[in-house]
């Protein structure tokens, strides 16, 4: 059998980490580190690329480039990449064959199995399109996780001895989870969550963007997507910045536009007021649900990306107290927690008698008729949210009408009144014999797992008749006989060998700086990265190649370090000058790339 390894499946950014020597280690990828972006994006020979290399290609290749799929898992929504379509569960699946590939490598043996963690609030048919995603990349998904329990077993495992109750504040790219969590002897048991599926660090950045379009007299949402996605990226870095000092200064080079803006920390709270705001609801809401109040809670973890913000950390500790607040690896908690849970599927033995139980996130109900609407059935809840898992419960229904023959059970999931705005996971519909109203029933049963999936049961109390269905229909994911077909599509597309990535990071890298610069500058990046191009295909040689990868990239992170720190977001005139004197000097090969620039390159 081979290795079970455990994978943060992220908006933004996704990692693995596996059970090894007693502890939960996490892997690194081809670039030896431990986050990959969970971008794709398609070159135009129909390679494909994921990770840095397309995170970069954002902003150079905004049209043939996608991130922020993972919100759409399960929703049938169609992406085109290439001239092809793909669903938000393919993409995912290259994401997870990367981490597969690269978690290959790193261990030196197959890896066959994944446990994935999701976001608590996803629902039915998003677990069920990562399960599909998981299959797609040739890896058995068995065991689905919520993020927040992930994270809650990776910080109980900290200090086992103790007994307690916590709060997890995991606040990501898109979304922010809050989840009470109880730990006592080995059994950690999540007991309410709550969240907010549409706040997270990119609305920071969106806020930064739109505050650089207001003085600048720019109209965000009327700009090219390119040049949003310069905005949003410049944005994201000088919010990344405050995270280390007090004031930066956020520039903008665009081909079209440039400009610059003053930020510092105070500046981010003023405008992003409103989400602090929303920061604040999930966490009242949990106690609210759990019953519980403040003084009840050791301390809140504070996991993802988002959390390293200064602002954020302020506020939290202003809002529940200083002592509360802990930040520990806030990128790698959840990953963490995974691996921990392969190693528990594993049954390894550190591991094996812990037990974390899990809950249902969401309503599960039926609806019934509504005597002041008969056009509007309302929700009728038979697993009320924040029920532990596994759980099964029963509940009657009786007819509506006089001799009535047919009874529908439609199955819903979420929590609003009216059936009709919440999401409906299919019906079962079972006869009756006719009979004034209310002398018919029903019992019915749900059954929701681990896993997420839901079997419910329908039994006529008259005739016995009974009738069982896994909710599945409403799944708008891939079919399971439908997979091969699936694989076949994503096995005819082309990668990059992995010895060649790094090559491929820094062209794409190259390429960005290329679209946000201008001018000489815009040349020169142009002509190296041409040169490059040209080692590359044409005279092949290894050692040329490694030596002038590695004079772009200190060339490129000098231009970024110059771009971020001058207030003058020209580059100098004499750019050729500026280079050579930040870069080594008497250099045989820069001699021979000007030589090749100018046509006269001989071998
Ligand atoms: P997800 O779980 O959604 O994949 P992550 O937990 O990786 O997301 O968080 C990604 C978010 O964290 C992004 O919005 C990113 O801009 C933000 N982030 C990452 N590092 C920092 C930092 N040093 N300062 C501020 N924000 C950061
Ligand atoms: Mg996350």
């Amino acid at each position: 059998m081979g290795k079970i390894i455990g994978i943060d499946l992220g908006t933004t950014n996704s990692l693995a980490a596996v059970w090894q020597d007693g502890r939960s280690r996490l892997i690194p990828n081809s670039f030896g580190e431990y986050l990959t972006p969970s971008v794709v994006s398609m070159g135009e020979e129909g390679i494909v690329y994921v990770g840095k290399t397309a995170k970069e290609r954002l902003i150079s290749h905004p049209n043939r480039t996608i991130s922020v799929f993972k919100r759409f898992m399960g929703t049938g929504k169609i992406y085109e990449l290439g001239g092809k379509e793909y669903r938000a569960e393919e993409l995912s699946a290259l994401v997870l064959r990367k981490l597969k590939e690269d978690a290959e490598r790193y261990l030196g043996e197959p890896v066959e199995e994944a446990v994935v963690s999701v976001p608590a609030y996803f629902n039915d048919m998003a677990r069920k399109a990562t399960k599909a995603a998981g299959e797609l990349s040739g890896l058995q998904v068995e065991r689905i996780i919520n993020e927040p329990s992930a994270a809650a077993l990776a910080c109980h495992i900290r200090n086992r001895e103790e007994d307690e109750t916590f709060l997890v504040f995991d606040f990501g790219g898109g979304t922010l989870d809050v989840s009470l969590v109880d730990c006592f002897d080995n059994i950690i048991e999540i007991t309410a969550v709550s969240g907010d599926n549409h706040l997270g660090g990119s609305d920071f950045d969106r806020m930064i963007a739109e505050e650089f379009c207001k003085e600048h007299n720019l109209n965000f949402s009327e700009l090219s997507r390119q040049r949003q996605e310069v905005l949003l990226e410049s944005a994201a870095r000088a919010k990344c910045t405050l995270t280390e000092k007090n004031d930066t200064v956020m520039q903008v080079s665009g081909r079209e536009f440039k400009g610059q803006m003053k930020i510092n920390n105070k500046k981010l709270i003023q405008i992003s007021m409103p989400l602090f705001r929303r920061m604040a609801i999930p966490i009242k809401k949990v106690m609210y649900d759990a019953d519980k109040n403040m003084l009840e809670i050791s301390k809140i973890i504070l996991v993802g990306g988002s959390c390293k913000m200064p602002s954020v950390q302020q506020y939290l500790r202003h809002m529940e107290g200083e002592h509360k607040i802990i930040v520990a690896e806030p990128d790698y908690m959840v990953a963490l927690g995974v691996g921990i849970y392969a190693g528990i599927k594993e049954r390894k033995d550190d591991v094996k008698d812990l037990l974390l139980t899990d809950i249902c996130p969401f309503t599960l109900g039926t609806g019934i008729q509504n005597e002041a609407d008969i056009g509007r059935p309302v929700m009728s809840a038979v697993i009320e949210r924040n029920s532990a898992l596994p759980c099964s419960k029963v509940k009657r229904f009786f007819t509506a009408n006089d001799y009535q023959r047919h009874v529908k059970i439609d199955v819903y999931q979420g929590e609003e009144y009216y059936v009709d705005n919440n999401i409906c996971l299919g019906e079962i519909n079972v006869d009756v014999p006719p009979a004034p109203r209310g002398h018919e029933s029903v019992t019915v049963r749900y059954t929701y797992d681990m896993n997420g999936i839901l079997i419910v049961d329908v039994k006529v109390d008259s005739t016995k008749e009974e009738v069982q269905r896994i909710m599945t229909t409403g799944a708008d994911t891939i079919q399971p006989e439908k997979i091969e077909q699936y694989i076949e599509e994503l096995e005819k597309l082309k990668f990059y060998p992995a010895n060649q990535e790094e090559n491929q990071m820094v062209s794409a890298w190259g390429e960005r700086l290329f679209a946000q610069a201008s001018g000489v500058l815009r040349e020169e990046i142009a002509g190296r990265l041409q040169y490059f191009q040209h080692l590359l295909q044409v005279e092949q040689d290894t050692y040329k190649i490694k030596k002038w990868k590695k004079k772009l990239e200190s060339y490129f992170r000098n231009i970024e370090e110059h771009l971020r720190n001058t207030d003058v977001y020209e580059m100098p005139e004499d750019i050729d000058l500026w280079f050579r004197e930040n870069s080594d000097k008497e250099d045989e090969l820069e001699e021979e790339y000007f030589l090749w620039c100018d046509g006269h390159l001989t071998h």
